[in-house]
């Protein structure tokens, strides 16, 4: 059992396979060429397989893999096989998407065990959709969702991050997405994980604002209670249309207290949170030689070290130098 010093259990692995991506989002990677990391310490398939092995010898249940883009890497299917090795002990094996080329792999992805995908979309305006990503792809992304659906990766999720100016007045429309194309809209905070380290809190479209306005077209009704380890509040709609809307809201309603994640960057760091300023190395003992226990126990010791929250509402917060795209959202 993988626990923290806070009696938090860690169940839930993301694994970012780069760091690269095909689009330029502005609230992930807005300004050119940021360092990339070097090829040499990306971690190969052989290498992702075996450490996720070990965490799923530790307790964790569920994979995310993610990026950066991660089907930008080569042979994803072939990755997501050898990972599906590692069931029934690991439930849930999920892929987090920007779409662009997902419908390519989709049925290879299925057949090679992935269980679930998320996408992201943040407008379904296209010249918007090429604003925000850089990228004039709506209609590719639009046909991946299908795709999705079509396969039985259900239920599709789908990411809209909310910024102020930029694409709040679309929350109803994309709430309408939902209920029309029958997946959940999960609305999202902007946060402070931008490489371009323009966020601003004025910027900030808080869960509750996201809710109030999807409500003045569409009335929702919360699913459950409680949430539990899951970062989203799930509604569905009143009316009893199909879809889902789900609403994520790290800054105003810190959710840490509850924090069953850990997150393995593509050059083979640990990161117990999204916000931590310092990394946990897993490469170099990697590479080093050393047998399955001992990788255990580095992985162990790391864990203990998971930040009781975040301080993104601290006066003295530090934005962490890495940004989400080499994070693995
Ligand atoms: N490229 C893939 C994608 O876009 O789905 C996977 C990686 S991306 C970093 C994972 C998720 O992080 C996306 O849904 C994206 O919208 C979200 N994200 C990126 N930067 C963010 C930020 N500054 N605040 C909130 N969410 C962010
Ligand atoms: Fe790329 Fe995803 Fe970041 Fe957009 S959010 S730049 S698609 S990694």
């Amino acid at each position: 059992m993988l626990r923290d010093a806070h009696n938090r259990t860690i169940r839930d692995l993301r694994i970012s396979l780069t760091d690269r991506c095909n689009f330029r989002c502005f609230y992930c990677l807005p300004h050119g060429e940021p360092a990339w990391a070097k090829r040499e310490t990306l971690l190969t398939f052989e290498e992702i397989t075996r450490l996720a092995g070990i965490f799923v010898s530790l307790g964790i249940e569920k994979i995310r893999l993610t990026g950066g883009e991660p089907l930008i890497r080569r042979d994803v299917p072939v990755l997501v096989k050898m990972l599906s090795s590692l069931k029934p002990q690991l439930r849930d094996l999920a892929l987090t998407t920007n779409g662009y080329d997902f419908e390519r792999f989709a049925g290879a992805l299925k057949a090679a065990g992935l269980d679930r995908v998320t996408f992201s979309l943040d407008s379904v305006r296209p010249e918007r959709f090429r604003e925000i990503t850089g990228s004039d792809s709506l209609g590719r992304v639009l046909s991946s969702i299908e795709a999705a659906k079509r396969l039985g990766f259900l239920p599709v999720k789908v990411n809209a991050v909310i910024v102020r100016g930029r694409n709040d007045d679309e929350v109803p429309e994309l709430a309408r997405f939902a209920r029309e194309n029958d997946v959940s809209m999960r609305f999202i905070e902007y946060m402070p994980l931008d490489s371009g380290r323009e966020w601003d809190r004025s910027l900030v479209v808080s869960g509750r604002e996201i809710r109030e306005r999807i409500e003045r077209e569409f009335p929702l009704e919360l699913k459950e209670p409680s949430r539990g380890s899951e970062t989203a509040w799930k509604f569905r709609f009143a009316d009893g249309s199909p879809g889902e809307v789900g609403i994520i809201a790290p800054v105003t309603e810190m959710f840490c207290g509850q924090c069953s994640r850990i997150r393995l960057t593509a050059d083979g760091q640990i990161r117990t949170c999204l916000f931590s300023t310092k990394e946990h190395d897993l490469l170099g003992p990697l590479r080093s030689g050393i047998g399955d226990d001992e990788i255990a126990e580095v992985i162990k010791a790391a864990a203990l070290k998971k930040e009781p929250s975040h301080y993104i509402n601290d006066p003295g917060f530090i934005q962490p130098d890495r940004t989400m795209s080499f994070i693995g959202g």
